[in-house]
């Protein structure tokens, strides 16, 4: 049988998808191991991937990496330990009858959903991630996006608050990913629960409660609701006026607060952009922690 193989490099977790025709097979995960500069995933990935093999013939392979790529050459992977790297030559070293794609990874989530998820069929793409922070990809006419030094789609750092900011990971103050992220609601929940007379007041809040309690009615939490979509909308508008995707997706662990934060994001949204891009479709993710390899697996196959 022949086969394309998805892989997603994350920081603590390496998935590795075995596809036919678009249809995933069977996949893997293995711990990253980010000891010695990340010296040895390349190999560990080689040894997952021939296992899933067995007899079948590799016809491509498509790798998801967590940091900046430009035409196939990683330009730095912080969580893992990388410098610059030719990780397509290292990989057609490997597999030298296999076509090879090597992307960033929102960038293949974004693909995954764009050609097996809730965009299916749409050509100009953008992806929002909100996860533990807020990552993208952008996809126009089928094409991702990968900019001058591979850093397109990073969306979590466009400025959305300029009076009182917060001070962002990366140094800048006011990033989206400050008020949008899980981290980043768990945040505004701990300052407006202050005094107040709200669910909010437990230990260990998750953003998942917070958006839990507004659905139930608390006052408390329905502000902090407000607040999140305010920012993610803004952030929506700026990126739309931009680029003007046919769609927006929003994925990543808090978009699993479902249809009540997508629909609230696109109602603001239509108040805050440009009057030519106010018709964009705003979407859930479908194909969750899967999208990356998918995505990898579809760059591949294009290759
Ligand atoms: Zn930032």
């Amino acid at each position: 049988m022949k086969v394309i193989v998805g892989v997603d490099i994350g920081g603590t977790e390496i998935k590795v998808g075995k596809f036919n025709d678009g249809q995933l097979i069977e996949k893997k995960s293995i711990k990253t191991d980010t000891t010695d500069y990340g010296s040895r995933i390349i190999n560990d990935i080689f040894r997952v991937v021939d296992e899933l093999l067995g007899q079948d013939t590799l016809e491509g392979i498509g790798i998801g990496v967590p940091g900046p790529v430009v035409k196939g050459i990683v330009l730095g992977a912080q969580n893992l330990g990388w410098e610059e790297i030719d990780l397509t030559s290292k990989v057609k070293k490997h597999y030298p009858h296999a076509h090879v794609a090597i992307v960033n990874d929102a960038n293949a989530a974004t693909f995954g959903e764009v050609a097996y998820g809730s965009a299916k069929g749409y050509h100009h793409v953008v992806m929002i991630t909100l996860g533990t922070g807020v990552g993208g990809g952008i996809v126009i006419h089928d094409q991702l996006l990968e900019g001058f030094s591979g850093s397109a789609g990073e969306v979590g750092h466009i400025r959305v608050q300029e009076t009182n900011p917060r001070r962002c990971s990366c140094g800048l103050f006011g990033c989206l990913e400050q008020y949008a992220s899980a981290t980043g609601v768990v945040k505004t929940a701990y300052e407006l629960r202050k005094g107040k007379n709200t669910r909010l007041n437990k230990a260990n809040l998750t953003c998942k409660e917070v958006f839990d309690f507004a659905k139930e009615g608390d006052e408390v939490s329905i502000q902090v609701v407000e607040s999140m979509t305010d920012y993610l909308a803004s952030g929506c508008a700026t990126i739309a006026d931009v680029v003007n995707p046919e769609v927006i997706i929003l994925g990543g662990g808090v978009s699993k607060a479902g249809a009540y934060l997508c629909e609230k994001v696109a109602n603001k949204f239509k108040k805050l952009c440009f009057y030519s891009v106010r018709n964009t479709k705003f979407m859930l993710a479908t194909l969750g922690n899967d999208a990356g390899i998918y995505g990898a697996m579809h760059a591949a196959s294009k290759q």
